[in-house]
């Protein structure tokens, strides 16, 4: 599809007005309107905003999906585990939601009808003498609208994902991690003054890599040198591969040659759905990386990017430094200092497997300190 933007006209923009009306986000007011206008673009920010998207007030693909996902509401149309084409939406979401409030692994909540959710559907059609059938038709529907809600908290699965973590043990031989370098081939990602995105998230991903491996973790890159497979295909890669641990690599851009720093992002909708793993995950590593390179700290974010909503273990997307700014390009292009950034993310990662055990103070825990770790509990 085409991206829509201010100043454009037409019926696709028609159709998204009365979708932001729908949802409450412009005036529903008669007559023709199909003019993208100042009062639309601030709808669409609004929008971009509470679903963790980027918000720039332009309707890309992802916006378009997350506008089409809003407007269904859970009995609307029947939901079913469809293998070829799953299902998403947001009455997707309140179904997952509904499961887990009543106790069944309905898997994250992420708003794609998978088979997990199918499973427990199945489970709770059983459970409440319902025709099981793994479809969420007109009679299941009146099932769920029977009970009362449970009180809310607990959100098992993610409370799962945590336990997975503390029975796997503080050892990291045997963990499975996918190093993601972002972008690749001909899609450069940010380019300024001959340095770029794609090919310094390549070397960081080496670098990473080797002592991982030194540390006896399984690394496993996304990609080749010369390959950009899209998000929903590096997540696949990750959930066939078993993962343990998703960690995207990206450097930002900005219009503005001032803003720099290093974010981390991970799977959250911003409403108090969150992976606890990945936001913990998120915050280590821009301890980690923001007091031992000094890049400013511009925090731990949840958003609902592809990878880490379809990655069914934790994922973080690091935004290294800005490459449009002036030190922070000069610092990644420094062999050396992605060296410094690729031992923070190892100790970043020691220190999730070790939650909060011998903790020792945020930067200090050195590459050979881990290394010693584990020899010591190899022993
Ligand atoms: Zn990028």
């Amino acid at each position: 599809m085409r991206v829509l933007r201010r100043g454009d006209g037409g019926p696709a923009v028609a159709e998204v007005r009365s979708t932001l009306a729908a949802l409450g986000l412009m005036p529903a007011v008669g007559g023709v309107h199909d003019q993208f206008d100042q009062v639309m673009e601030h709808a669409i920010r609004t929008f971009q905003q509470q679903r963790g998207l980027i918000t720039d007030g332009l309707i890309g693909p992802a916006t378009y999906r997350a506008l089409r996902d809003a407007t269904y509401q859970l009995g609307g149309r029947p939901l079913a585990y469809l293998v070829s084409a799953p299902i998403t939406g947001d009455d997707v979401v309140t179904l997952q939601e509904r499961m887990l409030e009543l106790g069944y692994d309905a898997g994250r909540p992420n708003g794609v009808f998978g088979h997990q959710t199918e499973a427990a559907l199945r489970n709770f059609q059983r459970d409440y003498g319902l025709t099981v059938d793994g479809i969420c038709g007109p009679e299941t529907i009146r099932g769920l609208r029977q009970l009362s809600p449970r009180a809310r908290g607990g959100r098992p699965v993610l409370l799962r994902e945590q336990e997975r973590v503390r029975r796997s043990g503080p050892r990291l031989t045997g963990k499975r991690i996918v190093i993601d370098p972002g972008h690749g081939a001909t899609d450069t990602g940010v380019a300024v003054e001959g340095v770029n995105e794609s090919e310094l998230m390549w070397d960081l991903a080496r670098r990473l890599e080797g002592r991982m491996v030194a540390t006896g973790m399984e690394a496993l890159l996304s990609r080749g040198p010369d390959q950009c497979p899209d998000e929903s295909e590096r997540a696949a890669f990750a959930n066939e591969a078993g993962a343990d641990l998703v960690l995207s690599l990206h450097s930002d851009g900005n219009g503005s040659p001032f803003a720099q720093g290093v974010a981390s992002f991970h799977f959250g909708t911003g409403n108090g759905t969150t992976s606890t793993l990945g936001e913990a995950m998120a915050g280590l590593i821009q301890r980690e990386i923001a007091k031992r390179t000094g890049l400013r700290d511009c925090g731990a974010h949840p958003k609902t990017w592809e990878l880490l909503r379809l990655t069914r273990c934790p994922a973080v997307r690091i935004e290294i430094g800005y490459l449009t700014n002036q030190d922070d390009r000069r610092r990644l292009s420094d062999p050396a200092f992605r060296d410094i950034v690729a031992e923070g993310i190892v100790v970043a990662v020691k220190r999730l497997y070790l939650l909060g055990e011998n903790d020792q103070p945020t930067g200090s825990f050195t590459f050979a300190d881990v290394l010693a770790h584990e020899l010591a509990k190899a022993e």
